[in-house]
């Protein structure tokens, strides 16, 4: 070994491969262990008879210089760059996102709209109270109307529970990203267009999908360092101050690696679950408290060169469950052959409830009687030649009030551990993207080699911050 320090990295998705890169050009080897029979994890891009399609559409898009950058110079020559064309079917008519004026007038009618704008500026004109939970946030940011004819029955959706049990932190961390008062405003007065995040009109994609940026990480691990697939970390042995060697699964049986430093993004409650000894009942209490949100993916296979003309269809409407749509096609010509195409529809859902425990063809069934009932492509269901279904475990993680505290008990303790890094989505527990989790997974190694980065900071909106500061001030 280079220097005699060996580590280990758990998970080969975009935190666990960017850590591993960013110490390729160290003197210290790791060991990547990867649960899964394939490199990518949430950003992984699934290939099927030809077709190729994202764990529900994976735009490129970054604040961020220095990860625009590393992502540029990973592509290279396989950068594409798509038009943003996004719609929204709400009471069976589609809305343009970004709204536009006309569109919107003509979709919601006169009275709607003028009581949207006449509430979001009686919001405005309110005193500035805390809110205790996302529906109030978002009442605040966007007056009732706009919040319960938009934002109540998506975000309901996404997340199986009522908007006044979600915390009000999920709102100014996400709600930013997908914001529909910038975009209604901005309709009507379009101050800002520019400069949203939520409104990009372009966005940078990989020709054969995202999982492109996860197999480029991939190829730098050479020589000395190496990847193990199906090999899941089942135990991390600690003394207290350090973690000293790492248990994995594999083929059958039980391997150690001793571990001179370790770098997590597996999630930050099986973590918790993995330590030998145990940590106290307090931690683990803390870390079985925590949920997810699960996703099951629909990919129906068309033989059509197009279903579609948009890159994400949001679908608002309760009585269809799957929550968006979008066709890779549209994204890049390469993911389908030239004359067929592919839909992929998102279901978000709990493990072991009935869309996740559906049987496959029923899946594929059901999802071809709601796309038909939606009106977005009709009749295109009798050209379905072929489907593939994936289902996705832990996919958010969960930011129904009262988690935060939990959360602060499991890195308390985890604190202890001087040679132990969190990184990515799941390793810290926050609504991370794949810009902020390759972020975390380069501040992760370059703790490891002296730097002095809190990784749980990555993606603390600072324009958002900046915003609270100013109207503070
Ligand atoms: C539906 C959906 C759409 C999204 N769209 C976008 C988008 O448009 N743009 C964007 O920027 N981001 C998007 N994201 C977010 C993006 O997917 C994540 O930020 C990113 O994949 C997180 O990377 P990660 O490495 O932290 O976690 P993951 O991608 O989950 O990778 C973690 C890896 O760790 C492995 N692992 C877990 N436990 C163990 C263990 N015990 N041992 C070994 N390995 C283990 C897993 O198998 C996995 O491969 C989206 C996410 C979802 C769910």
């Amino acid at each position: 070994m280079k220097n005699g320090k060996h580590g280990v990295i758990i998970g080969a998705g975009p935190a666990g491969l960017s850590a591993a890169e960013t110490l390729t050009k160290s003197d210290y080897t790791f060991t990547v262990l990867e649960a899964d029979d394939h490199t990518g994890g949430i950003s992984a891009t699934i290939q099927h008879n030809g077709f190729y399609f994202d764990l529900g559409g994976h735009r490129f898009f970054t604040k961020n210089t220095d990860i625009e950058k590393y992502v540029d110079d990973l592509l290279g020559e396989e950068k594409v760059m798509v038009d943003r064309s996004s719609k929204i079917l709400l009471r069976g008519k589609f809305f343009d996102y970004p709204l536009k004026p006309a569109n919107a007038m003509l979709g919601l009618g006169l009275f709607t709209a003028t009581s949207i704008m006449f509430n979001y500026i009686l919001e405005r004109l309110r005193p500035d109270v805390e809110p205790a939970n996302l529906e109030q946030w978002m009442v605040k940011e966007f007056g009732t109307p706009l919040y319960k004819l938009f934002f109540k029955t998506y975000t309901e959706k996404v997340w199986g529970i009522d908007c006044n049990r979600i915390s009000a932190a999920w709102g100014a961390q996400r709600i930013k990203g997908l914001s529909l008062r910038t975009a209604i405003i901005d309709a009507f007065y379009s101050r800002r267009q520019k400069d949203a995040t939520s409104l990009v009109q372009h966005f940078s994609y990989p020709r054969l999908g995202i999982g492109v940026i996860c197999d480029k990480l991939a190829e730098t691990i050479k020589g000395e360092n190496s990847l193990l697939l199906n090999a899941p970390a089942t135990a991390l042995h600690h003394n207290g101050k350090r973690i000293t060697a790492v248990e994995y699964a594999m083929n059958g049986g039980v391997e150690k690696v001793e571990a001179d430093f370790v770098i997590s993004s597996m999630p930050i409650t099986e973590l918790v679950t993995s330590l030998q000894p145990a940590p106290p009942d307090d931690v683990v209490r803390a870390a079985q408290s925590l949920r997810y949100r699960e996703l099951v993916c629909v990919a129906l296979m068309f033989d059509l060169p197009s279903v579609t003309d948009e890159t994400w269809i949001y679908v608002h409407e309760p009585h269809i469950d799957f929550g968006r749509l979008h066709e890779p096609k549209n994204w890049s010509r390469a993911m389908a052959p030239e004359s067929k195409s592919c839909v992929v529809f998102e279901y978000f859902c709990n493990e072991g409830d009935d869309v996740w425990n559906m049987r496959d063809e029923d899946l594929c069934e059901k999802t071809k009687k709601d796309f038909e009932e939606s009106g977005i492509a009709p009749g295109s269901t009798a050209k379905v030649v072929d489907y593939k279904i994936e289902r996705v475990k832990k996919a958010y993680p969960s930011y129904e009030i009262g988690f935060s505290k939990p959360l602060i008990t499991i890195r308390d303790y985890l604190k202890q551990f001087e040679n132990l890094e969190m990184i990515g989505r799941y390793g810290t527990y926050k609504y991370n993207n794949l810009d902020h989790s390759l972020e975390t997974g380069i501040k992760g190694a370059q703790n490891i080699l002296g730097a002095n980065w809190d990784t749980f900071e990555v993606n603390e909106e600072k324009e958002y911050l900046e915003e609270i500061k100013n109207k503070k001030a």
